[in-house]
């Protein structure tokens, strides 16, 4: 193993980091990061720990545990991020210093954590995650046992020079399961869903959204015959074969390329885009329809059901006024068509996450209606976009929101205020304005308040 200082690496050569990795037996693992999550413009927006995502998922699955391997300080940032994220799950951790870390002496003290935690009475699975300097200097999780008595074993490298943002680490464990669930699919009988097997073929929906947007979506596809499948990130082991058993994976979150690969090699159909909006929901509801060969007639009857309250819902919600909108959640433009759909003036959308083909009919539809998308957005691009279009309303991460407020332009935190509603369908169309709206009527307030404090030093 390399010898790498056992301090955080945030602010390293990520040049130097990706080498070392790969002269100590990373070199697979770097370049199909490289490739499945490309970057440029540059080469990581700014946001937080990106091993934050896999985290996630890992904290969010029954009966798992999630293990990280890294320096003290990224794991107590991360522990607390996922706290304050509402997380009510042990966090494991396996400590290190400069010695147990070139002696391989981590490696041993990971294995042995491993078999004291997997116990199949409470567990289905153990995540081990290296953050960047184990990563960097090599220690092998490859190597660890891929299942002890009965508890599968899914070992993970999430460096921040190699995984760009937090929502594609949430793919690199997502992916790292479905291989896994895929293997054990081809060499035998696997778990049934816990609700036994649906009727209708399903649709497995892949990306993290509102609760209600699955339901939605279900009740949308039950005219064609079909129903919605398991949202993939999973909340159970068991979901991950019924995901992969659906015949169509619905790539509603158009960064999850490691999970994409999977379904593929399971000879799985995918299809880009959501079921968002009239224009939305007519395109996804017709190609999820043709993947699955549903008679034309059948299709055309269930959109005249379907859109038409779309519609009236839309109109009967407009939004006025001109938006500027940036996060690194991956529905971004799901978002944008939406409020285009609603009237707005929506004249930038920026989005963490790298161009798919997964995304091309969303960002074709929003730059035919004039708007300028911009993958991998960094902070700059999207404090460009708020100088240049002076919008109504920002919608954006912390720092675009603080800078928007400083500006005296209302605005809202894609995080907390956009994506906890729901974007789909008939749900969709009138959720968003609600809220949009609400902040859309404070201009005059924050008009106010520049008048009485003054124009702030930085503007
Ligand atoms: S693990 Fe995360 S917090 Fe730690 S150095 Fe890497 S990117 Fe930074």
């Amino acid at each position: 193993m390399n010898a790498i200082s056992p301090e955080p690496t945030c602010n390293g050569d990520k040049a130097d980091l990706r080498a070392a990795a790969s002269a100590a037996g990373l070199n697979e693992t770097i370049e199909r990061y490289a490739a499945d999550y490309p970057v440029g413009p540059h080469d990581q927006p700014q946001s937080m720990c990106p091993a934050f995502g896999s985290l996630r998922v890992g904290l969010r699955m029954r009966r798992t545990a999630t293990v990280l391997s890294g320096s003290a300080c990224c794991v107590y940032g991360l522990t607390f991020t996922s706290h304050f994220y509402g997380a009510k799950r042990t966090v494991g951790y396996v400590p290190f210093n400069s010695e147990s870390l070139v002696t391989g002496k981590l490696f041993e003290d990971i294995r042995e954590a491993v078999f004291k935690l997997a116990d199949p009475a409470l567990y289905d699975a153990v995540v081990i995650i290296n953050l960047c300097v184990p990563t960097a200097s090599g220690v092998p999780l490859r190597l660890l046992p891929k299942e002890i008595d009965g508890v599968r074993i899914i070992g993970i490298d999430v460096p921040g020079f190699g995984v760009p943002t937090h929502a594609e680490a949430k793919d690199v464990l997502a992916g790292a399961m479905l291989a896994y669930a895929r293997r054990e699919a081809e060499q035998g009988p696997v778990q049934a869903p816990r609700a036994g097997r649906g009727e209708r073929p399903g649709v497995a929906l892949i990306g993290e959204m509102f609760p209600a947007d699955p339901v939605g979506i279900g009740m949308m596809l039950e005219p064609l015959g079909l129903s919605a499948g398991p949202v993939v990130p999973t909340r159970e082991w068991r979901e991950l074969y019924a995901a992969l058993d659906c015949p169509v994976a619905a790539a509603i979150h158009p960064f999850y390329t490691a999970s994409f690969r999977e379904f593929e090699a399971a000879g799985r159909t995918i299809v880009g885009s959501a079921p968002v909006g009239y224009d939305g929901t007519a395109a996804w509801l017709k190609a999820i329809g043709d993947a699955f060969n549903v008679p034309t007639p059948t299709i055309d009857a269930a959109l005249n059901r379907i859109l038409p309250p779309i519609k009236g819902a839309l109109a009967a919600k407009p939004v006025k006024g001109r938006i500027t909108l940036s996060g690194y959640e991956g529905s971004e433009l799901l978002v944008a068509r939406l409020l285009v759909e609603s009237g707005a003036d929506v004249r930038y959308v920026g989005t963490a996450c790298p161009r798919t083909r997964w995304s091309d009919a969303d960002r074709e539809w929003l730059e035919a209606a004039g708007v300028m998308v911009q993958y991998r957005a960094s902070l700059e691009h999207d404090l460009a976009a708020l100088k240049e279009f002076r919008p109504d309303l920002a919608i954006g991460t912390t720092p675009i929101v603080q800078r928007a407020k400083e500006m005296a332009i209302p605005s809202l935190y894609f995080t907390n205020l956009i994506s906890a509603r729901p974007l789909m369908g008939v749900a969709g169309a009138g959720s968003l304005a609600q809220v949009v709206n609400a902040a859309l009527s404070n201009t005059a307030r924050f008009e106010e308040m520049r008048t009485f404090f003054g124009e702030p030093a930085a503007c």
